[in-house]
């Protein structure tokens, strides 16, 4: 149940509700919107909502009747933003996330932080915990990989977004990771989603290869029921029979989550189809249906990368396709940060 408060609510009649909910035996989120306060109220009991439409300072009440609560729209009308550092997930801007697959070196993230952010991107990410198919693949270097990241990320003025793929891991986000990454393969790891719902940093959540929509907001919602609120939601395509693609990119999640939730929602076109001279036509696709970011694998040496190069854009790749994305974006109604120098041919 969501109950709106109206704009002229005091704070004494928000704590009538707020009680009258708690002793009913609800769990309370309180939201404060740019005009009302919001309280979520989540819990099994069916009750007669006249009871708190009747109750001074209450504007309206809606039933929820999607299985997943915080996570739906009618939780946040308008929509969320989330804010790092300046930097608004969710809003006008289109935000850009990009770098490689994996950390490898310090020498690595310099080059490639220093031209994603010249060419207007705000986010780099870099795995250094890598979930890889085969236990006999590069896994990643590591806590050592996330200081090499952090610091030419900082070097560079970026943020980091990185995968956790273990609760013991999350003490080191605090350190090192501004968006911590939840992977396709981790979408369903419930006892993850609510150790990293636990935490006050925001999460990208991935959609499981074979999950729908509903499942991927119910993996949302196990994260927001635990406290935090922060949650990105990414598409990077699904399972399906086609086989000239690693995966099947699902554009119609855009639009359809945006109706569903309030929660931003990014595409990640490298591994949904996981040919580098198909990514660019699929994030040209993700801008212009709707997508709040993109999630972009960018390699100085693709050719030699320790994971994923054969989808890895070359770095004057992703300048050019950055350059169509911003007149994409303006078609829209959106924008992408400017590239700080000119960007040749
Ligand atoms: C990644 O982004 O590094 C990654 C492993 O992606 P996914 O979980 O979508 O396979
Ligand atoms: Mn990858």
């Amino acid at each position: 149940m969501v109950i709106v408060m109206k704009q002229s609510t005091t704070e004494k009649q928000i704590e009538v509700v707020i009680k009258k909910l708690v002793s009913q035996g609800f769990d309370v989120h309180r939201s404060t919107g740019v005009e009302h306060t919001i309280l979520g109220a989540v819990g099994a009991q069916v009750v007669d909502t006249r009871d708190y439409e009747l109750l001074d300072g209450v504007k309206e009440v809606h039933r929820i009747t999607e299985p997943y609560k915080l996570a739906s729209r009618a939780f946040r009308p308008e929509g969320s933003i989330i804010e790092i550092d300046g930097v608004k997930i969710g809003g006008e801007e289109v935000i850009i996330m990009a770098g490689p697959c994996t950390v490898e070196s310090y020498e690595q993230c310099d080059i490639i932080a220093e031209r994603i952010k010249a060419a207007g991107a705000k986010i780099m990410r870099g795995g250094a915990f890598k979930p890889r198919t085969s236990p006999y693949s590069f896994q990643g270097l590591g806590v050592e990989g996330l200081k090499l990241i952090r610091k030419a990320a900082d070097k560079h003025g970026l943020l980091v977004i990185s995968e956790i793929m273990e609760s013991g891991q999350l003490p080191l986000a605090e350190d090192y990771i501004d968006i911590m990454q939840v992977g396709t393969r981790n979408m369903q790891n419930y006892g993850l989603l609510r150790d990293v719902g636990r935490t006050d940093t925001p999460v990208l959540l991935k959609r499981g290869m074979s999950a729908t929509l509903s499942d991927l907001l119910l993996a949302a919602e196990y994260i927001m029921s635990a406290g935090n609120h922060r949650v990105i939601l990414c598409e990077r395509g699904i399972r399906t029979f086609e086989m000239h693609t690693r995966s099947t990119l699902d554009i119609s999640a855009i639009p359809v989550i945006h109706q569903l939730s309030h929660l931003p929602i990014i595409v990640d076109p490298s591994h949904a189809v996981g040919i580098r001279d198909k990514v660019a036509p699929l994030a040209r696709a993700a801008v212009a249906a709707g997508a709040d970011g993109l999630l972009i694998e960018a390699h100085h040496d693709p050719d030699n990368a320790l994971c994923d190069g054969a989808q890895s854009l070359k770095l004057e790749q992703f300048d050019k396709l950055m350059e169509e994305l911003r007149l994409i974006a303006g078609a829209v109604g959106r924008s992408i940060a400017e590239a700080s120098v000119r960007v040749a041919g």
